[in-house]
């Protein structure tokens, strides 16, 4: 740790909550088709618009007690939940990859950060739309091109194809011999983008991540009910471990070869 990384964790906790707010726009307003820019910010139930002093992330969800100044509705738990959640998920990334790696912790801010929208989006609507997922594969192979990368663009876009291919073709034969589509092309395509990110072998222990914590959670709760869970929460969770420990394991390998 150096001395610039204390003033550099702030403001990156700071961006992580103006983020953060920026994500519940995207959570609240993607499945309901509404424009991400017009109207500005405003309460879904009166309609009324929220000041910028009343817009300050974490602060004004408590100053006013959770409710919407004007009409009194509750606003939604996801508003606080993903304000406090941002700037501790990209802190956790500028702990792997520090400041002598800011293009990393760039590369993976942005992938956490609308992994969180991903999370949230699919656990409330059971879907991980494309506005997201598309614009997130291309990102992954376009950081790829920079020297400064941890994987290089051929390992990018064999770790795309490579995970995109397995999984339609799982779905395809699911489709084909249940008569039922057992994998969303969401997940599919949200598959996709971890491939450009983080390449095919990191890939494969975060789909194998994913479904181990996928099983532990869910396999009680399919005695209650049998239906479709949404899949792509526990493939950001996944991806989060793996970055971790991948990082861990490869200082660990470096500092024992000098
Ligand atoms: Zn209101």
């Amino acid at each position: 740790m150096n001395s610039y990384d204390l003033p550099l964790a702030i403001v990156i906790a700071v961006l992580g909550a103006a983020f953060g707010s920026f994500f519940n726009v995207l959570v609240y307003r993607i499945p309901r088709k509404e424009s991400i820019i017009f109207p500005g910010s405003h309460c879904p139930a009166c309609n009324r618009k929220i000041p910028p002093w009343l817009n300050i992330p974490i602060f004004s969800w408590i100053l006013l007690g959770g409710k919407c100044k004007y009409c009194k509705t509750a606003i939604h738990w996801h508003y606080l939940i993903l304000e406090i959640l941002t700037p501790l998920v990209f802190l956790g990334v500028f702990m792997v990859y520090g400041s002598e790696n800011l293009f990393l912790v760039l590369k993976y801010c942005l992938f956490f950060g609308f992994g969180l929208v991903i999370l949230f989006i699919d656990f409330f609507e059971r879907i991980i739309p494309d506005v997201i997922s598309l614009p997130l594969i291309l990102t992954g192979i376009v950081f790829s091109f920079f020297p400064a990368n941890d994987i290089t663009w051929k390992l990018s876009l064999l770790g795309g194809v490579i995970t995109f291919g397995f999984f339609y073709l799982i779905g395809l034969w699911y489709l084909l011999t249940r008569k039922k589509e057992g994998m969303g092309g969401g997940d599919i395509k949200y598959i996709a983008a971890i491939g450009t990110f983080f390449g095919p072998i990191n890939s494969l222990f975060i789909i194998i991540v994913a479904c181990a914590v996928a099983l532990v959670i869910m396999i009680p709760l399919l005695r209650f009910k049998k239906e479709y869970f949404p899949f792509g929460p526990f493939l950001v969770i996944a991806s989060y471990i793996v970055m971790f420990f991948h990082e861990s394991m490869f200082s660990t390998i470096t500092t024992l070869t000098y």
